[in-house]
C-alpha cells in the first residue's frame, strides 16, 4: 500500500530540490543491479534526511543500515565540518560498491564504514550520538534503541525508518516484522525519555528527540 497518494507524491518531489549527480547514481545502479532496491531511502526521503540533518548540525551520525549509502550520503550533508558518521551494514557483498561511492563523495575522510552485526558494533563505539537512524533489520528495532538511547544526549535525536511497514501496521493478523515494528512503535510512545512524531512519509518515519535522561 502507497501511503501517499501517487499524484500528491509526484507533485511532492516535483517541489522537492533534485537528488546530486552521485546520489541519482546510487539510486539507478541499485536499482538496475542489487537485490530489494525499494529498500534505498530515493529522492524525497532522501531529501528529508539531508534537510533533517542540517537543522540539526550533528557532529556525530550513527547509522544502522547502510545498504547502498545513499541515506549515509544525504545525512553526512549535515554534519558538522569535523563531524563524523558512522555506518553500519551486516553484508559484506555490498562492501566495494559502497566505498566506492563514499570515495567519490565529498565525505569519504568522515565516513566510519563496518561491516558487521550492529547489535555487536554498537556496544563497542565509544561515543555519543548526536543522530541516529535506526533503519536495519525491524525484528531488531527495540534491541537498537535500547544500545544507543543512553548515547544520545539531551536534545539529540533518533529516526526510524519504515515504521507504517507499507500500513501493516494497522492490521489485526501480523507477521514477525510486522508485530516488531508495532512493538517499538509503542515502546517509543510509552517512553518518557523521548519526545516523538510520527512522519506518514513514504513508509513511515518515527523521530524522537531526547528530553530526559
Ligand atoms: N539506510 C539505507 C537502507 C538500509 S536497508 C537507505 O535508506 O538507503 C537495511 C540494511 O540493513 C540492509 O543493507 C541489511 O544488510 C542491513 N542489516 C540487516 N540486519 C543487520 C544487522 N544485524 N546489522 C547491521 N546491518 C543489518
Ligand atoms: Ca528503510
Amino acid at each position: 500500500m502507497d501511503i501517499t497518494n501517487p499524484a500528491i507524491q509526484k507533485y511532492s518531489e516535483d517541489h522537492t530540490s533534485p537528488e546530486s549527480e552521485l546520489l541519482k547514481k546510487i539510486n539507478r545502479d541499485t536499482h538496475a543491479n542489487i537485490m530489494m532496491p525499494r529498500m534505498l531511502s530515493g529522492h524525497m526521503q532522501g531529501r528529508i534526511l539531508s534537510m533533517i540533518s542540517c537543522m540539526i548540525r550533528p557532529s556525530v551520525i550513527l547509522e544502522i543500515g547502510t545498504y547502498t549509502g545513499y541515506s549515509a550520503l544525504c545525512m553526512a550533508e549535515g554534519l558538522k565540518p569535523e563531524g563524523k558518521l558512522i555506518t553500519l551494514d551486516i553484508n559484506e557483498e555490498l562492501e566495494s560498491r559502497v566505498r566506492n561511492y563514499f570515495k567519490n563523495s565529498p565525505f569519504d575522510a568522515q565516513i566510519d564504514y563496518r561491516i558487521g552485526n550492529a547489535l555487536d558494533i554498537i556496544p563497542t563505539l565509544n561515543t555519543d550520538f548526536d543522530l541516529v537512524f535506526i533503519d536495519a533489520d525491524k525484528e531488531n528495532y527495540a534491541r537498537y534503541y535500547d544500545l544507543v538511547i543512553n548515547r544520545v544526549p539531551l536534545g539529540g535525536y533518533i529516526l526510524a525508518d519504515n515504521v507504517l511497514w507499507s500500513g501493516k501496521v494497522l492490521d489485526e493478523k501480523s507477521d514477525k516484522d510486522t508485530r516488531a515494528i508495532k512493538e517499538f512503535n509503542k515502546k517509543v510512545q510509552d517512553d518518557t525519555r523521548v519526545e516523538n512524531v510520527l512522519l506518514p512519509v513514504r513508509d513511515g518515519i518515527l523521530v524522537m528527540r531526547k528530553v530526559r535522561s
